[in-house]
């Protein structure tokens, strides 16, 4: 068996398993909270004890595992395997030696990553991406992310940083974005975008479920209760999926045009509503692009669900032997 560890460091949780990439299973897995309060040391040492003790309880032998893969969200200095910036986390971990710190500790060879390009990287090489050379991932949840696959690698540009598709311009005028930027597509597109636009819906005292659904508690309004009212038929809620839509579809055609993916994979939660963007964002690529034959462009939903950066960060680690941080 060929078997590496991926990790995925989130701004809530840290979530690991050990991967058998033969099968693209994951063996064992466990998860616990972050706390990025505690301190960069504090999360490193409880990275490290959950590594050992996944290892333990999975009944392999350290030496059967062969590397470590950690994806954590902002960005990251691949070469060095520092943290640069991580905007969700407390103190933002500016230069934190996390791939030295983890080689060391668990002595194991490390890689770190992107935690979009994780997840992208992961449908590649075990889900929905298999078998194509050119792939776009777009990861929608509480940001929008994703990542390019080319030729069986993560295209990741000059500093490291290409994938960034939830924060290309889609409204000149447009909204304020997390990044800084007006109009970026996640301002349109995310979860918590979808959410505000759900209940500003209902103050403005449109006639919609929305508001029956959460017992008229809106701070309950989530992406999966806009969906479960757009499929009960609530045409407030279909309205808002088909803008939702209507903007990743303008994202993915410009992703389209310029860099000619074979296949477009839609991850993260918000991608749960599955027809409901879906419809829209075809209607959209046949409205917006006649420079190709975008008919022959697939728009498909993610395999892998929650499992996809483990895996991903798992068979990254694995693909990068020559440039891993030996301990
Ligand atoms: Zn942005």
């Amino acid at each position: 068996m060929i078997i590496y560890i991926g990790c995925d460091l989130g701004g809530t949780n840290i979530k690991t398993g050990i991967v058998n990439l033969e099968t693209g299973t994951v063996l064992h897995a466990d998860s616990i909270p972050t706390h990025s309060q505690q301190g960069h040391d504090a999360v490193m040492e409880n990275m490290v004890d959950l590594i050992h003790s996944l290892i333990k309880d999975s009944g392999l032998d350290k030496s059967d595992i062969q590397g470590l893969g950690v994806s954590a969200p902002g960005v990251i200095d691949l070469k060095n395997g520092n943290t640069l910036f991580l905007p969700n986390f407390s103190g933002q971990w500016r230069d934190v030696p996390l791939g030295n710190t983890l080689s060391s500790a668990l002595n194991l060879p490390v890689t770190l990553l992107n935690d979009v390009r994780a997840i992208t990287y992961g449908e590649y090489a075990f889900g929905a991406g298999q078998g194509v050379n050119r792939m776009a991932c777009f990861a929608i949840g509480t940001g929008v992310g994703g990542g390019l696959v080319l030729n069986g690698e993560l295209l990741l540009g000059f500093q490291g940083t290409a994938g960034e598709l939830g924060h290309q311009t889609v409204e000149i005028n447009g909204l304020r974005c997390s990044c800084g930027n007006y109009g970026c597509l996640e301002a349109y597109t995310s979860g918590p975008a979808i959410a505000s636009r759900a209940e500003k819906a209902v103050r403005q005292g449109f006639t919609t479920r929305i508001a029956d659904l959460v017992d008229y508690d809106l701070n309950k309004i989530t992406p999966e209760v806009v969906a479960r009212a757009a499929k009960e038929g609530d045409e407030i809620a279909q309205e808002i999926w088909d803008s939702v839509g209507h903007y990743l579809g303008t994202g993915i055609a410009n992703i389209c045009v310029a860099f000619g993916p074979e296949r477009v994979v839609l991850a993260g939660g918000v991608a749960a509503a599955g027809d409901l963007l879906l419809k829209p964002i075809k209607k959209t690529l046949q409205e917006r692009v006649f420079v190709m034959p975008v008919e022959n462009v697939e728009v498909v939903l993610s395999t892998l669900g929650s499992d996809a950066g483990i895996l991903g960060m798992a068979s990254w680690a694995a693909s990068k032997q020559s440039q891993l941080i030996i301990p």
